[in-house]
């Protein structure tokens, strides 16, 4: 966990993960900016971007992690995203081939990065299809199968973007404060005078003089 649990707001590092061309750079850009470009260029300034929110009267931030475009080289180690607390694994839904990827990735994260990585699945273009066609049951079962969420988005359009951040800052505040509620109960001690007894003198001898 990247996150100092003691003092100031929660910080959660989520990174984004699937094939080039998906809409990765393009759903943070919006999240986080409200701005779309038809022609996305492949690499982002910024390594992450932070985005505050208030969830219940909790304010938490949002370290999101954009790819750098490595994934068009198969080059996207698991330096990446070993720390993150969350992945949003992206795919088109006009390309089967980049849901088969987001598969492979979820193995992957099985394998090198924390074990209960909070994970969501967006399913980016959907402005693309008319929405009777697209034939979301199979990723649906799958994105439950792996205790993921679904949601359909476009970047393009602005919709079903505010529900997956939410969704994963909710997910990723609840894991927090049952690990801070499991942790065993540290005492109090402050305010409290300590007053380390030392020993005292050995009692003087009064036998036998
Ligand atoms: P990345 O490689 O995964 O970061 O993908 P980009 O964000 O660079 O997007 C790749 C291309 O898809 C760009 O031309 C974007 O304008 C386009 N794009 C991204 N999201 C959407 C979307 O929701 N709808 C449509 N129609 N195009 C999108
Ligand atoms: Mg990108």
């Amino acid at each position: 966990m990247n996150t100092n649990t003691k003092t100031g707001p929660p910080t959660f590092k989520l990174v984004l993960l699937g094939d080039g061309r998906v809409g990765k750079t393009s759903l943070v850009l919006r999240y986080v900016n409200n701005v779309f470009s038809d022609s996305q260029t492949a690499t982002i300034q910024a390594s992450y971007l932070t985005k505050r929110l208030n969830i219940n009267g909790t304010v938490v931030t949002l370290s999101i992690w954009d790819t750098a475009g490595q994934e068009r080289f198969h080059a996207l180690g698991p330096i990446y995203y070993r720390d993150a607390d969350a992945a949003l694994l992206v795919y088109d839904v006009m390309d089967k081939d980049t849901f088969t990827r987001v598969r492979n990735w979820v193995k992957e994260l099985r394998q090198m990065a924390s074990k209960n990585i909070i994970l969501a699945i967006a399913a980016n273009k959907s402005d693309l299809v008319r929405s009777q066609k697209i034939d979301l049951q199979e990723a649906e079962r799958y994105a439950e199968s792996i205790g993921a969420k679904h949601f359909v988005t476009s970047a393009k359009l602005n919709t079903g973007i505010e529900q997956v951040f939410l969704d994963i800052a909710t997910r990723a505040l609840e894991k927090r404060k049952s690990i801070i509620e499991e942790l065993p109960s540290i005492p109090q001690r402050k305010g409290m005078v300590i007053i380390d007894e030392q020993p005292g003198p050995p009692p003087q001898s009064k036998c036998c003089s």
